[in-house]
């Protein structure tokens, strides 16, 4: 008998990954693939950000995998100067919310982003990005 492989994929996400096994590690190569991806409920229609192996709403594992595409709306965003254990070196950092209409993704502005041109509402794009650490993340840009 083989011993099965314990998947921790999700090891590879963020500057600290609280969690290395999930059921949805598939996100993880979908980055690596530079995709940044949630699920959408077969069954219901019901969109996940973070991506859900079942759905909350009508219990269903049939879930499919969907690319975040397109631009979001940018509902909130908040400079952080201090950050939690772990996180202290990426300091100065934002974290933002966009929303997308069926589902919202929150995550962090580019740190390159010129923030006096980052405004309320403006269309934005979430892209994968990798750390200095060789870490993978997505940090939202401005649409183009
Ligand atoms: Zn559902």
């Amino acid at each position: 008998m083989s011993k099965k492989k314990e998947d921790v994929r999700f090891g590879k996400f963020g500057t600290v990954s609280f969690t290395k096994t999930t059921r949805v590690n598939d996100f993880i190569d979908h980055l690596e693939n530079g995709k940044v991806m949630y699920t959408h409920c077969n069954t219901c229609g019901t969109d996940f950000f973070p991506p859900r192996a079942d759905c909350g709403g009508c219990l269903s594992s049939g879930m499919a995998w969907r690319e975040v595409t397109g631009a979001g709306k940018l509902v909130s965003y908040s400079k952080l100067e201090y950050a939690p254990v772990g996180f202290d070196a990426d300091l100065p950092y934002s974290i933002a919310l966009l929303d997308y209409g069926e589902y919202q993704v929150f995550g962090r502005l580019d740190s390159d982003l010129d923030m006096a041109a980052v405004k309320i509402g403006m269309p934005m794009t979430t892209v994968v990005n990798e750390l200095p650490n060789g870490q993978l993340n997505f940090v939202f840009k401005i649409a183009k």
